[in-house]
């Protein structure tokens, strides 16, 4: 249910962008999906294609998601690394816990191919 309403105002904003370009098609759409976003890509896909079924504009377009992995970026001694686990609080390196998530948690449209 959480991805069916995820689907759904994804497919909005698509639309949305579309008639911004007055575009009769909407050919592709790419979604990029951060590992820890808190979604099953799989059930995300499965409701985007789902929903976009309703739409003229958007019903034949390909929908591919593009996974990202979990990414840190640590300040003490300025390297990324990839943690291990979710909640994890120092540097793989270092040990320091000037550390950040920067990449991960997305979960955004972020191109939509279009036909004029
Ligand atoms: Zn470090």
């Amino acid at each position: 249910m959480h991805e069916l309403s995820i689907a759904m105002s994804i497919v909005d904003l698509a639309i949305e962008e579309a008639s911004k370009e007055n575009a009769k098609k909407i050919t592709e759409i790419e979604i990029e999906v951060g590992t820890w976003a808190g979604v099953d890509s799989e059930a995300l896909l499965f409701s985007l294609n789902v929903t976009k079924q309703y739409s003229d504009v958007l019903k034949d377009s390909e929908i591919r998601l593009i996974k990202r992995e979990p990414l840190m970026y640590c300040s003490g001694c300025n390297r990324e690394f990839t943690p291990k686990v979710q909640y994890t609080d120092t540097c793989a390196y270092c040990n320091s816990a000037q550390i950040e998530l920067i990449q991960g948690r997305e979960l955004a449209l972020s191109s939509l191919s279009i036909q004029e």
